[in-house]
């Protein structure tokens, strides 16, 4: 479980990233990933795969449709969907 000091250090390492326009519909936040491929294994469009350092990175954003299934299934909350899927 993440610590409140992680917390805080999460939130603005994103927040940083966010200012500098990142801008892909899906945003891994390494510190806390252990590299367990759930979220590569369950996303239905095939977005995401792993890099090098065993992290995921979004390798196809267009084909993102915004499931949430990354974010759902990621044990350790180090995945997120940036975008509102539109009504
Ligand atoms: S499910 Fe979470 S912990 Fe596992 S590889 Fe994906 S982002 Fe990392
Ligand atoms: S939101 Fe859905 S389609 Fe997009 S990367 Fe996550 S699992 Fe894949």
């Amino acid at each position: 479980m993440a610590k409140n000091t992680d917390v805080m250090e999460a939130r603005l390492t994103i927040e940083e990233d966010f200012k500098k326009g990142y801008d892909l519909p899906v945003y891994v936040y390494k510190p806390w990933c252990k590299s367990c491929e759930i979220c590569v294994a369950f996303c239905p469009k095939n977005v995401l795969e792993m890099g090098e350092d065993r992290k995921p990175i979004v390798a196809r954003p267009d084909d993102c449709i915004l499931c949430k299934q990354c974010e759902i299934r990621c044990p350790d909350l180090a995945i997120f969907v940036t975008r509102e899927k539109k009504k």
